[in-house]
Parts: C-alpha cells; sequence; structure tokens
C-alpha cells in the first residue's frame, strides 16, 4: 500500500471550515459523510481523520495520528508533545481575562482571592504564576462567559474573537492571554515518507496563503509615466511590460499586496495609469 499521511482535523465546529477551505485550495478534496470517522483524499496522499479538536494534540503526540490542524489555544492547554509545523492564518482569536461591567480593575492583580472561570485552566495557570497573582480556577467545559452572572465566578478567561459574546453576557475584555491561530502539528520523528507529504502540504498551504494576500494587478499608461509607476508598485520581481495599440502607450502587469494597493491607489491614477483591473491570485509560489 502506499504510504499515507494521517491528518487528524475537527469534525465539526469553527475550525472545520476554514480547514476544508485551505485544503480545497490547496486542491486536497475529500468527501465527508457526517458519521464516518476516516476519509481518504482524491488525488493526494492524505488520510483524515475526524476527531474533537481537543483530542487532536494527544493524537498526534501518540503518534495514532501523523499530523493534525488545531488552534493553538487547545495545543497549549494540551501540553502535548508535538511540533509545530506551520501556523495557518485561519481561526484567529485570543484568550482573554474578562470581568463584568462595572467591576473594578486595574491590572491582573486585581484578580487576586478571585474565582476565575475558563475551559483553558492549563494556560490560565502558567499565565496567574507567571504574574505572580494567586486565584481560584474554577474548570468549566464550555458557556463560560455565563459564570459571573450565575455567581460561580467573579471573572473568566474565555476565547474572543469579536467580542460580542463577553458583551452581550456584560463583560469587559481586560487582558490578552494568548493570540491563538489554528497551526499545523506532527508528531516527533516523522518517518521520510509522510515528512514528504507533509512537506508537499506545507508547500502548497504557503502558495494559498501568499496568494490569499496578494493580487494580480493590470494598467495602461502613458510609457513615459512608466518609471513612476513602477516605483509605487514594484511588484514580485520586477514587472511586465506590453506595448499598447495606442501609441506612446503601454500595459503594465505586477502584483501588489491588497493593504498595499488601497495605499497606492489614488497615487497610481495621479501618475496617469488608467483602466486598473486587480485580479484574485490562486497561487503564488516565491
Ligand atoms: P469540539 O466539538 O471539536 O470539541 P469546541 O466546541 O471545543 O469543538 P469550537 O467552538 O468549534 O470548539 O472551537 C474550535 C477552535 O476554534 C477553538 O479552540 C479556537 O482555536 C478557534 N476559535 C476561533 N474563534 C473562536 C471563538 N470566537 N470562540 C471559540 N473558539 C474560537
Ligand atoms: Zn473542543
Amino acid at each position: 500500500m502506499a504510504e499515507l499521511l494521517r491528518l487528524a482535523i475537527q469534525k465539526s465546529g469553527r475550525l472545520f471550515e476554514g480547514t476544508q477551505a485551505l485544503l480545497k485550495e490547496c486542491d486536497i478534496e475529500f468527501s465527508a459523510g457526517k458519521s464516518s470517522l476516516k476519509s481518504r483524499a482524491f488525488d493526494f496522499p492524505v488520510e483524515f481523520y475526524f476527531l474533537r479538536d481537543d483530542d487532536i494534540p494527544t493524537y498526534v503526540a501518540d503518534g495514532v495520528a501523523d499530523a493534525g490542524i488545531v488552534g493553538l489555544n487547545a495545543l497549549k492547554e494540551s501540553g502535548a508533545e508535538v511540533t509545530i509545523a506551520d501556523p495557518l492564518g485561519f481561526g484567529r482569536c485570543r484568550l482573554s481575562l474578562a470581568v463584568p461591567k462595572g467591576v473594578a480593575y486595574t491590572e491582573v492583580a486585581s484578580l487576586a482571592g478571585k474565582r476565575i472561570a475558563t475551559s483553558h485552566p492549563r494556560i490560565l495557570r502558567d499565565f496567574l504564576k507567571d504574574k505572580g497573582v494567586g486565584a481560584h480556577i474554577h474548570e468549566l467545559a464550555g458557556s463560560v462567559e455565563i459564570a459571573p452572572s450565575i455567581g460561580l465566578a467573579e471573572a473568566v478567561c474565555d476565547l474572543v474573537s469579536t467580542g460580542s459574546t463577553l458583551a452581550s453576557n456584560g463583560l469587559i475584555e481586560v487582558e490578552t492571554v494568548l493570540l491563538s491561530e489554528a497551526v499545523l502539528i506532527t508528531r516527533k520523528n516523522l518517518p521520510t515518507a509522510q515528512q514528504g507529504i507533509l512537506d508537499q502540504l506545507i508547500f502548497r498551504a504557503r502558495a494559498v496563503r501568499k496568494a490569499r494576500h496578494n493580487k494580480y494587478i493590470m494598467l495602461n499608461a502613458p510609457t513615459d509615466a512608466l518609471d513612476r509607476i513602477i516605483a509605487l508598485i514594484p511588484g514580485a520581481t520586477s514587472p511586465s511590460i506590453m506595448p499598447l495599440a495606442k501609441k506612446g502607450w503601454s500595459s503594465l502587469h505586477s502584483v501588489v499586496s491588497d493593504h498595499d494597493f488601497w495605499e497606492v491607489i489614488g497615487s497610481l491614477k495621479a501618475a496617469g495609469a488608467e483602466g486598473i483591473l486587480v485580479l484574485p491570485i490562486e497561487k503564488m509560489i516565491a
């Protein structure tokens, strides 16, 4: 049987969509029935294991799976000994301390002696220890944000992305404990064949990630304005210039980061650029 990389991903939940989207852009597709535990990718030597996110780090550390995609928060909380192969740029959130509106809070020491509800006791314990603050950690599996309103705790340490869940529970974020995103993890001492597959996966994921942040830009300009325009959008290596049928005019093709594009668009027009087209890039390999 050909070698496979066993890749553990979240069965359903906040990471599933981002994981599936990234894999699809990497041209790695699979079908996942609601009840299936495993699935083979079409056209790529990966077998997916569909698991609860909390279990992924341990499965990888134990070698039941070769690699996995999991939030950095879940990885740190597990304490599992694995290697982080690559950050993946989705599932961004932060683990934060929050207190009820109106409660006096100036610094972490304000929480001394208080009860803090969290589903991340290990990370919180390390954080409090580091700050030299003694508080009672009240571990909850979920719905951490309601703990203060039912009198279970005076503060929470919970995952936040927009902050709207905290706000609707009358809580105010006061401290960031950890910044998190989805990461690709691997077990230690991957056999050569699996390492080779993993390297291909990382190569594809990086090409996709880079492309997401860049756009292909095409514009027309008087040939004598090109130097000024190139200075504004230098491109990945050097822009391509093609003559237009209209005498004294050229077409310029280049790559621009989506951030830079909005910064320079005004200057491009002022420099004489016309007919500017901006297109998405599917993959970008340096
Ligand atoms: P499972 O059934 O797999 O245990 P879960 O309920 O523990 O799922 P989800 O709520 O799906 O987990 O969150 C999975 C991961 O998504 C989190 O560990 C975190 O890394 C990430 N995440 C991103 N934004 C948020 C958010 N606003 N709240 C919670 N998790 C978030
Ligand atoms: Zn979970």
